[in-house]
């Protein structure tokens, strides 16, 4: 199969090209306007590969997406603006990358009749959830700009399939963890702070509960939803770890050997949802299946920021920026 991957750059991206090419005889595209997000880095050893071919551009771009998806057989999505902090300052351009992006894709897929469509997205468009967890039909409602802008492009790609028959399933992903992801996030953020002798902050009263999957796991299930997934559909793809912020700083001092009286509590960010929660049982049918213990995932993605302070020291300074991270 000729794939095309957007965002390949990328944190997620990066560890799906990787497993496909190590996984598959699939050739893969990259499309990627390498933001202050993405790195060529990232790939690895991918990049050394003959059945990868980089690009580097924008989404945005009719022309080149038209060019590009006409030359594959199926189109996997990540490309996207994917920082909730700085959605605050800056809802307009998520909108623009993320939705109109999206539209861009999708309307050089209908053209040119891809074989599959896979777009990416997140639990937070579901918005907070009190008590249960929310299944693939519940309606959407997000509180902050990027959760709406994914959502808005999960409506989008799923009407290209209902009026247009591109063929498109939808992945809804929970936090990600895992090596070289940008440290703005939050827990490279407190990997990175820790080793540097910095502390860490936890928003309001460390409450907030998310849920985390390992990059590869999710990496694991677009690729089985890409092979097996059903067009139309939406798969949650979680992993089997909630832990509220408070849980996740304790794990994250103790795979650092530091001490509680390196964090502290400052004020939280507007609309920071209290919980996530969703199913993944539609996902399961098709074999996916979180493997990755969280501890064990988290002391393999210590022990990369540890060896490769190359990679993130540079980015971190930008990611403690007071303005994005009160
Ligand atoms: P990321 O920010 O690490 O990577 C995004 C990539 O997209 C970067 O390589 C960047 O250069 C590229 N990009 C941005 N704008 C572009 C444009 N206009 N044209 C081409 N390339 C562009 O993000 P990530 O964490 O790898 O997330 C990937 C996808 O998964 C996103 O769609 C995100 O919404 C979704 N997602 C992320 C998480 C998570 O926990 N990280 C969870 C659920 C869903």
């Amino acid at each position: 199969m000729r794939l095309l991957v957007t965002g390949g750059a990328g944190f997620i991206g990066s560890h799906f090209v990787r497993r496909v090419l190590s996984t598959t005889s699939d050739r893969v595209t990259v499309l990627d306007a390498l933001t202050y997000a993405g790195s060529r880095e990232n790939l690895g050893p991918a990049l050394a590969s003959d059945r990868l071919t980089f690009v580097e551009g924008d989404i945005l771009d009719a022309a080149l997406v038209d060019e590009l998806v006409r030359e594959h057989d199926a189109v996997v999505h990540l490309a996207a603006e994917s920082h909730v902090d700085r959605s605050l300052l800056d809802g307009g351009h998520f909108l623009t990358v993320n939705v109109m992006g999206t539209q861009i894709l999708l309307d050089a897929a209908r053209r040119h009749r891809t074989g599959k469509f896979v777009h990416v997205s997140t639990d937070e468009v579901y918005g907070p959830l009190l008590k249960g967890a929310a299944t693939e039909d519940v309606p959407l409602r997000p509180t902050v700009p990027y959760a709406a802008s994914k959502a808005a492009s999960d409506l989008v790609a799923l009407s290209a399939y209902a009026t247009h028959r591109v063929p498109v399933c939808v992945t809804r992903s929970s936090n990600n963890y895992g090596p070289h992801q940008h440290p703005e996030k939050v827990i490279p953020r407190f990997v990175t702070r820790l080793l540097k002798g910095e502390r860490i902050g936890l928003h309001g009263r460390g409450e907030h509960v998310r849920n985390w999957v390992h990059v590869e796991d999710n990496a694991a299930g677009i690729d089985l939803v890409l092979r097996h997934g059903t067009p139309g559909e939406v798969y949650n793809l979680g992993g089997g770890t909630d832990l509220t912020g408070r849980q996740l700083a304790e794990h994250v001092l103790k795979a650092c050997g530091a001490g509680r009286d390196r964090v502290d509590y400052i004020p939280d960010r507007p609309s920071n949802d209290l919980r996530y929660a969703m199913t993944w049982d539609k996902a399961a049918r098709l074999g996916y299946h979180p493997r990755r213990a969280f501890e064990e995932g988290l002391a393999q993605t210590v022990a990369w920021y540890r060896a490769n302070p190359g990679r993130w020291e540079p980015a971190s300074h930008e990611a403690g920026s007071p303005v994005l991270h009160t």
